[in-house]
């Protein structure tokens, strides 16, 4: 590895902290040991269960489980370094939300009843079960309070109706987190989160094909009268947006730190690629303008390593905004998307082949730009406030 401004491995001055540190680098390894050697097998046939269960037996799943409930009771900033290493690791880019999505896992700690607990816990922690957030639907991307998928109180039941699309890990979940009206009159103030256990009858899923990620899962999902106990109701009915909030600015900040970490990879990929590479009798490396391409994209990367350090500083003090979160989602998946731009242009062809991670890792960075709150999203939020 090159001695450039690689991200925090261990060291004291890391703005995770020393035991978030150790958590990383056991991320890291599996990714390293486990996802990487698998790749191809992933990119054909997409991932599997044992992967999972892998991820399980490393302990890098639902890291913020408190310990009573046999979790390791992690500060949630776990996701953030998780998020981090699923970018730096070239594997990420295939493997889509992937782990990410034990984001959703936060949900259960905070909102969930003991019951739901004691029922959903000890398989999260093992990869048994697969957690989905679904949200988004055909009409209602951005324009989060418009769903339309709906939840009926009949008895002791909630009946669903509706449909939800792009969901991570949405083909394969056994959980799903269904966001659903259950006051269609009242817009935001009138959505719940639902537990829907992927095996329900009524409930019909279907992979999407996309353009990155081919060893993930962003899948459709359609309730058709899929009735659940009214004990799945998670927290207090028509309260999800409030919910939301605690979860919207962690999930942009995972989304980011994922940016980070896939641009310090292409970065030092390029860089090994620039080093190997012979054209007109030299290596491209000897070209000044291969080194102004390397040392801006250097440069540009610090810049955000040190943007995102101070955030999480923040993090950790309670101080970062929605303008906060909203400014990085904007600014350093740009920088993400920028720098995998430089580096395809610097591997030419072989930039082009999916066989090469750079390939892989370019796409993947296109969609940083979009979920999570597109950058024009962003904007918009931030320009509220100049109103
Ligand atoms: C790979 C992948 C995984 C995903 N995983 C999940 C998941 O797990 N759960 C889930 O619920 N959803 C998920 N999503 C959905 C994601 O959150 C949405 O794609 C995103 O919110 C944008 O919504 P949309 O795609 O409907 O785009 P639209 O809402 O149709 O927006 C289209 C474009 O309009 C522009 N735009 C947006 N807002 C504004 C504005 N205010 N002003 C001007 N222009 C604007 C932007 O350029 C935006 O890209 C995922 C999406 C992808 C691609």
């Amino acid at each position: 590895m090159l001695q450039t401004a690689s991200l925090p491995a261990g060291d004291v001055e890391s703005p995770y902290g020393e035991e978030l540190e150790m958590y990383r680098e056991t991320v890291r390894a599996f990714f390293r040991r486990e996802v990487e050697p698998r790749v191809r097998e992933f990119e054909e046939h997409g991932s599997d269960r044992a992967i999972w269960r892998k991820a399980g037996e490393y302990g890098i799943l639902g890291a913020t489980i408190p310990e009573e409930y046999g979790g390791a009771g992690a500060h949630r900033m776990a996701i953030m370094v998780a998020a981090e290493e699923l970018g730096y690791a070239p594997s990420g880019a295939t493997m889509g939300s992937f782990i990410g999505t034990d984001i959703c896992t936060n949900f259960l700690v905070d909102h969930g009843t003991e019951e739901q607990k004691k029922a959903w816990f000890p398989g999260i922690l093992t990869g048994d079960v697969i957690q989905a957030m679904a949200l988004t639907e055909p009409e209602s991307g951005s324009d989060a309070t418009s769903i339309r998928t709906t939840a009926v109180r009949d008895g002791d039941d909630y009946v669903i109706n509706g449909s939800k699309c792009f969901i991570s890990n949405g083909s394969k979940a056994d959980l799903i987190y269904a966001i659903v009206k259950t006051d269609p009159a009242a817009k935001g103030r009138g959505m719940s989160v639902i537990l829907v256990p992927g095996d329900t009858p009524g409930v019909t899923r279907r992979r999407m094909i996309t353009q990155g990620y081919k060893g993930g899962d962003t899948g459709e999902i359609f309730f058709d009268n899929v009735r659940v106990p009214v004990s799945n109701l998670l927290g207090e009915e028509n309260k999800a947006m409030a919910m939301f909030i605690p979860t919207i600015g962690l999930d942009r900040m995972q989304i980011v730190a994922r940016s980070v970490g896939a641009a310090q990879a292409a970065f030092e990929l390029t860089v090994e690629h620039c080093r190997n590479r012979k054209i007109f009798g030299q290596r491209l490396v000897d070209f000044q303008n291969t080194q102004f391409m390397l040392a801006q994209m250097e440069t540009e990367i610090s810049v955000g390593r040190a943007y995102l350090d101070n955030l999480i500083r923040k993090m950790w003090a309670g101080t970062l905004t929605d303008a906060d979160s909203s400014m990085a989602k904007i600014w350093l998946c740009e920088l993400e998307f920028r720098t995998l731009d430089s580096c395809v242009q610097l591997w030419g062809g072989n930039g082009w082949m999916d066989e090469n991670p750079i390939s892989r890792m370019f796409t993947a960075a296109r969609v940083q730009r979009i979920f999570a709150g597109a950058t024009e999203l962003m904007k918009s939020l931030l320009g509220r406030r100049y109103l």
